[in-house]
């Protein structure tokens, strides 16, 4: 039975001895620290009452405050919102963001709730958080949440304290505050890093066929990015199914047919293909793009692509990770691969604080040079390590940074 926050844990350990990072902060590693949990009471409009489970942690604060991310999903759980705030920490340190981890969660499904119930929620999850504010912790957007939610959850925050602070919560439009190019960062971001991976290997990346698991905010922008650089996008799924064309798929058709259906199933021009063979099918790129978890001990011997690029957080167990190595399968690991949103969410960050807003130039350009940085500093630890993964170089270099940051703190 898969368990992200094992899976998390295990990682942070391996990285840790191939580290050789402090006894002591690794200890203080273990957990994270602070958690608060609450329960959010909700009238409905039939007149009835629900009450919603709701989590926000802060993993480490030792670079910095705690940033980003809340999920809005039926399922998720203490322990997911642990697991997503410590690769959260794990992120901002490997990308050099003066930043800790943070992650929240609301237990509910968005798809069953009117418009004026979830606002209400992520109004009422703002209000129960009693954030502090752009120095303490800031939350952004994760599955669930999107500009709209951002923009609610910021209004509450300035109703609550009674003063304007755009850099008090993330991935806000611009009109708030937010930065330009906050939808695309991580979508285009995935395809950045596969362009130096690619070439780093030798791939031709016109003509390269991509499968890609995961079709909405970061899956269909990374589709979209491929699909421009002349590769095929030979599958794509959503969690209805998938479709296929070995020829490549019409990426605009396809968000159209989504747009209009729903799901990317039945997109004319295309066979369906579930998701199980999706991943298995013959590619030179695997993009998960969905859910933690999908690439195990189960299904890691048969994957048939040259090179797999994490858009997802957390797709890929151990296990797993052993089984690719082994196999000479490359992968980008999700804190570099899918970074681009902390990238662009410090951009937002230092342009709310100065009230100073950049071009789109100047955030793409900054946001893919910092990108490749972390990815060619992870290469590079995991070669001077001798790490099994570029993940655990990336890891490396993350807790390394912690690790000076606690200690020059004198926190042990
Ligand atoms: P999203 O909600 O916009 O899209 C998720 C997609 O995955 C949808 O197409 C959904 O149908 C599909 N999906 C869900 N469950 C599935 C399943 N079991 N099998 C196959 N498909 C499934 O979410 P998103 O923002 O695109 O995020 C996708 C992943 O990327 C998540 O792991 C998220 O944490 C990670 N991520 C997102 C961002 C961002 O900026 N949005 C940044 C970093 C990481």
């Amino acid at each position: 039975m898969y368990n992200f926050l094992e899976q998390s844990t295990r990682i942070l350990n391996l990285a840790g001895t191939a580290g050789k990072i402090d006894l002591d902060v690794m200890k203080l590693l273990e957990g994270p620290s602070r958690v608060v949990s609450f329960r959010i009471p909700l009238k409905m409009d039939d007149g009835s009452f629900r009450v919603f489970d709701a989590h926000r942690v802060r993993y480490n604060d030792a670079l910095g405050p705690s940033r980003d991310g809340t999920r809005i999903t039926p399922e998720i759980d203490l322990d997911e919102v642990k697991s997503l705030a410590l690769i959260m920490s794990i992120k901002h340190a490997a990308g050099k963001i003066p930043a800790g981890g943070g992650k929240g969660g609301i237990a509910a499904d968005p798809r069953e709730l009117s418009p004026r119930e979830f606002e209400a929620l992520c109004r009422a999850y703002m209000r129960n958080l009693r954030p502090k504010g752009p120095g303490y912790d800031v939350p952004g957007a994760d599955i669930g949440t999107d500009l709209q939610t951002m923009s609610w959850m910021l209004d509450e925050y300035e109703s609550v304290t009674g003063y304007h602070a755009p850099a008090a919560v993330n991935d806000k439009p611009p009109i708030l505050g937010g930065s330009l190019g906050g939808y695309e960062a991580t979508g285009r971001g995935v395809f950045e890093v596969f362009e130096v991976a690619a070439n780093e290997m030798g791939l031709r990346i016109p003509d390269a066929s991509v499968a890609i698991q995961g079709f909405g905010q970061v899956g269909s922008v990374a589709a979209a990015m491929f699909h421009e650089a002349g590769c095929r996008v030979v599958s794509v799924s959503d969690s209805s199914g998938g479709v296929h064309n070995s020829d490549g798929i019409d990426i605009a058709a396809l968000s159209e047919h989504k747009k209009a259906a729903g799901c990317v199933s039945g997109c004319p021009g295309t066979s369906p293909i579930s998701n199980a063979e999706l991943l298995e099918s013959e590619c030179d790129v695997l993009i998960p793009a969905a859910v933690q978890g999908v690439i195990t001990s189960e299904n890691a011997g048969r994957l048939r692509t040259r090179l797999m690029v994490e858009a997802a957080n957390g797709p890929t167990t151990v296990e797993a990770d052993a089984i690719l190595a082994e196999k000479g399968i490359p992968v980008v690991p999700d804190v570099l691969a899918n970074a681009g949103s902390v990238h662009l969410c410090q951009m937002e960050r230092s342009q709310g604080l100065y009230d100073n807003y950049w071009d789109i130039e100047t955030i793409n350009r900054l946001r893919q040079d910092r990108l490749v940085a972390g990815y060619e500093a992870a290469v590079a630890t995991a070669a001077r390590y001798k790490t099994q993964s570029v993940r655990l170089g990336a890891w490396v270099n993350a807790l390394k940074r912690i690790e000076e940051a606690v200690k020059t703190r004198g926190w042990c």
